[in-house]
């Protein structure tokens, strides 16, 4: 039997550069987990690519799929629908490989209700004036959804409890760093590694 992949969820508040580092580790030529493409109702920001970035849906095709019991996990956010095509993580894990997702507070509160033995990273900014500075150099959003996207961080910053890990974005490279020793550590985690042994001894 396949031994099952880990369900890696990297979340932390908006703006806290969750997209950047995910994207800065799949980059990486030595990544041995799978990117979970998640669906969104947003529209396309200049250079998004429909399959690649998110699976571009209008309302009614993303409430179709919540109804049909599509989505691990899927939250409203800033007056979009954003979620994660249950199918792909679960066939993904059952074929032992680890599937990354990189979602909002509200859906990874939902996938460790799910999934208790996932693992949980807390991205988090470096200062509350930091984040800010990230939303509004980023120059996508109008004034009114920065106010609101730092709201919502604040109460984000709230949930890490949640969470067993908590890395510190000072910078993209540290951050993925921290995140690719927190997976290999995961991997040896007794609890995770013990059953393997407990069937060797057994078959011997
Ligand atoms: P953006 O519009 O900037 O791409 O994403 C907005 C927020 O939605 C980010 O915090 C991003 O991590 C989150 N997000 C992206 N995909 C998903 C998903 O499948 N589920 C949930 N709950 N949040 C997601």
């Amino acid at each position: 039997m396949v031994e099952k992949g880990l369900l890696i969820v990297l979340s932390g508040p908006s703006g806290v550069g969750k997209g950047t580092v995910r994207k800065e580790i799949f980059s990486q030529k030595n990544t041995s987990f799978e990117y979970s493409i998640s669906m969104t109702t947003r529209s396309p920001r200049a250079g998004e690519v429909d399959g690649v970035d998110y699976f571009f849906k209008s309302r009614e095709e993303f409430e179709d799929l919540i109804e049909q019991g599509k989505l691990l996990e899927y939250a409203e956010f800033v007056g979009n629908y954003y979620g994660t095509p249950v199918d792909y993580v679960r066939e993904t894990t059952l074929k032992g490989k680890d599937v990354f997702l990189e979602i909002e507070v509200e859906g990874a509160k939902q996938v460790r209700e799910k999934f208790p033995d996932g693992l949980f990273i807390f991205l988090s900014p470096p200062s509350l004036s930091e984040l800010k500075n990230r939303i509004v150099t980023r120059g996508t959003e109008s004034e009114e959804i920065i106010n609101n996207r730092m709201n919502v961080a604040r109460e984000e910053i709230e949930m890490m409890h949640l969470y067993d890990y908590v890395v510190e974005n000072d910078t993209v490279e540290n951050a993925c760093e921290k995140i690719k020793a927190i997976i290999v550590a995961e991997h040896c985690r007794r609890e995770r590694v013990e059953p393997k042994y407990k069937k060797m001894l057994e078959a011997n």
